[in-house]
């Protein structure tokens, strides 16, 4: 099935160009991007049989979140073409945070590497890193926390 869907979610990933990084006229994808790429590819590797299958609680489709690792309502749910994508608004809303605060760092690790102080660069790169290892581990993420975070900036906009 969607082996079409799977390879065009992929190429858009590798096509896009803010994925990636030259270093020394070698373009490298970024870490963060591979994590998600894995995203892409990990359930569908397994025969495309979900663990946590789709279900209707009460006549709401419920799809299951993997940050918050639980499940939540179709509307809360973040939806490609009537399927769920495997996470929730809030969660992918802190993850893009997340994702945002590594590249600020990634940057100023180059800066600092333009400047000659790879010493510093190195200390900002390693902090990219260990955030970017926290970026699709569950633990990172907290249910009622990111919900109550992604509402109130709802209501502020
Ligand atoms: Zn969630």
């Amino acid at each position: 099935m969607a082996k079409n869907t799977t390879w065009e979610e992929v190429s858009n990933v590798l096509n896009n160009e803010d994925n990636s990084f030259t270093h020394k006229g070698v373009k490298y994808l970024k870490p963060e991007v591979v994590a998600q790429l894995e995203a892409i590819l990990k359930p569908k590797s397994k025969g495309g049989v979900s663990t946590n299958p789709s279900k209707i609680v009460d006549g709401v489709t419920m799809h299951y979140c993997r940050f918050h690792e639980r499940y939540e309502a179709e509307c809360d749910m973040v939806m490609s073409q009537g399927k769920s994508k495997g996470y929730c608004k809030a969660s992918i809303s802190k993850w893009n945070k997340i994702n945002s605060q590594i590249k600020r760092l990634e940057a100023q690790a180059v800066g600092e590497m333009t400047r000659d102080d790879f010493d510093k660069a190195k200390v900002l790169a390693e902090e990219a890193k260990a955030l970017g290892l926290t970026l699709n581990d569950s633990a990172t993420y907290n249910y009622e926390e990111d919900w109550k975070l992604f509402n109130g900036q709802a209501s502020e906009a």
